[in-house]
């Protein structure tokens, strides 16, 4: 999924959870912050590095939330809950609209790469910064349910968006 995608996943799912605005962010930063990997990855298809596993992830915000409860720190709770809430959202959709690389959902247990529609490793030798160009991008929107599907979610959460603004400044 496009790194647009994950943060308006991140904000739709704020949204239903009705959290407010300054969780909203927390959730739009931890649907997306996963991606920071493709920075020191030298291709599409191998940038899935431990951030992409949900172990890493139920670990941090495991220590996060006992700390937190620990020392009866109420934000810390719910900002851990919401990080591992949105990682999983993030894993999810990678998982559904993987095109190259998949989701290793039991590492370091097992190294076996899950995902739903077959996936070209071999389309995925390719920069990062090539993914929204010719050959890959129409690669990639090959898949015509995964494209509507998130095409339609980036146009939901713009929506969804701009009737919170509305709403906040009329008088
Ligand atoms: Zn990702």
């Amino acid at each position: 999924m496009f790194v647009n995608s994950h943060i308006a996943s991140g904000y739709l799912a704020g949204k239903i959870a009705k959290d407010d605005s300054k969780w909203i962010v927390l959730w739009m930063v931890a649907a997306t912050i996963q991606d920071i990997d493709g920075l020191w990855s030298d291709t599409v298809a191998g940038h899935h590095s431990i951030l992409h596993t949900p172990i890493f992830w139920i670990a941090v915000c495991g220590i996060v939330w006992c700390i937190g409860n620990f020392r009866k720190i109420q934000g810390l709770e719910m900002g851990a809950m919401i990080v591992l809430a949105a990682t999983m959202l993030h894993l999810f959709t990678d998982w559904i609209t993987a095109r190259t690389v998949g989701i290793q959902w039991f590492y370091p247990f097992s190294d076996t790469n899950y995902w739903v529609y077959p996936i070209s490793p071999e389309k995925g030798n390719i920069p990062i910064w090539e993914m929204v160009v010719p050959p890959y991008i129409n690669f990639y929107f090959e898949n015509k349910i995964l494209s509507y599907g998130e095409v339609g979610l980036n146009i939901l959460a713009l929506g969804w968006f701009g009737k919170t603004y509305l709403d906040n400044h009329e008088k």
